[in-house]
């Protein structure tokens, strides 16, 4: 489809809204001119004589929608972004016939949204009243995140506002899933094996530097994060290494939550929980992501919903009371029975928390890579050829053909995430962080739901931005948060382990930039 911008530029948040729609289609971008042939959108902005008019026009297979507003006045671009964006939402909605449940929210924390509207002392009904008039949000969304952010207040209220989290990034994992498009890398490849000495070196190195600078800083560490890829693919002495620098250098005596995210079973051992326990984790992830089989066949990972079980009575034997577990709805092969059982298997285990994740694909998981391979250089049609793939996979879809919004409505994916939220909740336990992602199957969200009390504090702040993160390892994003004025800057660290070693020194000197934030505040 070809997007034509006249007198405006507005591209970011109305391609945003456009993919909502056609989430696979491949747009051409044109300024001041307008389309030859074929789809295409105009969003217009231009002076008459009573002011300006805005305008969106949309011609797809071959029948046209249009809707204009005249605006004099004081409006800012923003205000005009916001009418355009609700123009072109509504013509689509129409030529589509699908209204997407978050309507035109497009950003990745809508709890935030009611955060601030709640902190403007807004009740509940005006809270969605605005939600819906703003963005045609759903009510059953809007109670979802309405709820979530109940949840969340204590959390927030309880928040020093000098404190922080650790986050530590270990980048590998046994093996790659399918769908998967997190920069990990395999521990079986040469590569790995030879860099992960030098990795953990330098990992502990930074986390020594990190502990100094936070304690010029006079800065009070509130809760740790060891996540991934999988920490626990580390073997259990590179774990104990990591693990006890943290402790070493960090006061951890007074800390609130210590997360390591063993991921998946068939890196956790019975040495690796205790050093996790022994050096002071509180909280972890046993993540199936489902309870099939063939699923996890599907996907590739290498164990069984058994060992799963096995590592999740292991840790308990060994005295974890919290354990949280992730699933994914959408996930190639699976269907609506399968995904509902693995809820209610995960139930019966009763895990602390349960995070229900939507699919994400991306290009860069190997789900895309191998058609983009197979049909190089014509990406429209890898795009088809992949899906076909998933479509045959699937009993539920077939059928379908190529229609990649009837592969989504097919997998019934909506369908697995409202059924699987709503056996948590009636199993007592309750919403407490959502966000969501770009390339989510049907546009959904990724919600972890907690019995009460078990609430993963860093998966709060993470979300809605109300704590500094100071990240270490490779890929570690450092999030500088000033709570007074809602200022936020982001240093990042070298994506690659390679990287992350070679140029050590360099990414370190960029940590100056954390005093210079904190001056003042
Ligand atoms: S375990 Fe997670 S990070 Fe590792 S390959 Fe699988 S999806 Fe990616």
């Amino acid at each position: 489809m070809t997007v034509c911008y006249i007198g405006n530029s507005f591209k970011y948040e109305t391609e945003a809204v456009l993919k909502l729609f056609l989430p696979i289609v491949t747009f051409d971008f044109l300024f001041e001119e307008y389309p030859q042939v074929g789809d295409f959108c105009i969003i217009k902005r231009e002076p008459n004589n009573d002011g300006y008019t805005l305008s969106v026009t949309v011609s797809l297979d071959g029948t046209n929608e249009s809707l204009e507003e005249t605006r004099s006045g004081d409006f800012s671009d923003k205000d005009d972004e916001a009418a355009l964006c609700k123009m072109l939402y509504l013509i689509m909605q129409k030529l589509k016939g699908v209204t997407p449940a978050w309507g035109l929210l497009t950003g990745i924390r809508p709890v935030k949204k009611v955060n601030e509207l709640l902190d403007r002392g807004l009740d509940k009904a005006e809270i969605f009243s605005a939600l819906k008039e703003k963005y045609f949000v759903s009510d059953e969304k809007l109670e979802l995140a309405y709820s979530t952010a109940v949840t969340q207040a204590d959390a927030l209220a309880a928040l020093d506002k000098r404190s922080y989290s650790l986050y530590v990034s270990i980048p590998f994992c046994p093996s790659r899933c399918s769908y998967c498009s997190f920069v990990s890398h395999s521990i079986e490849s040469a590569g790995a094996k030879k860099l992960l000495p030098d990795y953990v070196k330098k990992l502990c190195e930074e986390i020594a530097q990190t502990s100094e600078i936070a304690r010029e800083l006079g800065l009070r560490l509130d809760t740790i994060y060891i996540g991934g890829g999988t920490p626990t693919a580390l073997s259990a002495e590179q774990l104990e290494a990591v693990m006890s620098a943290v402790k070493k250098n960090f006061d951890i005596s007074k800390i609130r939550e210590y997360t390591v995210e063993a991921g998946r079973s068939d890196t956790i051992t019975e040495k690796k929980l205790e050093i996790i326990r022994d050096f002071g984790a509180t909280r972890i992830s046993v993540n199936p992501q489902t309870m099939n089989d063939a699923v996890l066949e599907a996907i590739g990972r290498r164990h069984t919903a058994k060992d799963v079980v096995s590592a999740f009575d292991k840790a308990r034997r060994l005295g974890f009371g919290n354990i949280n577990m992730d699933v994914i709805a959408g996930l190639p092969t699976d269907t609506p029975e399968s995904f509902l059982q693995t809820i209610e298997t995960l139930c019966g285990l009763d895990p602390e928390s349960i995070t229900i994740h939507t699919l994400t694909v991306k290009r860069s998981s190997k789900l895309f890579s191998e058609e983009e391979r197979r049909v190089d250089g014509r990406k429209q049609q890898f795009h088809f050829e992949n899906e076909n793939k998933i479509l045959r996979q699937n009993p539920y879809t077939q059928n379908f053909g190529s229609d990649f919004v009837h592969f989504l409505r097919g997998m019934a994916v909506s369908e697995m995430v409202l059924t699987g939220q709503t056996v948590l909740l009636e199993k007592g336990y309750l919403p407490y962080y959502l966000y969501r992602q770009k390339n989510t199957v049907d546009n959904l969200e990724n919600v972890g739901f907690a019995k009460a009390g078990y609430e993963c504090l860093y998966n709060i702040y993470i979300m809605e931005e109300a704590q500094t993160i100071l990240a270490v390892g490779a890929g570690g994003s450092t999030k500088l948060v000033n709570t007074g004025t809602g200022k936020i800057e982001r240093l990042f660290n070298y994506k690659f382990p390679y990287e992350y070693i070679s140029r050590y020194d360099k990414m370190i000197s960029k940590k100056d930039r954390i005093a210079e934030f904190f001056a003042g505040i």
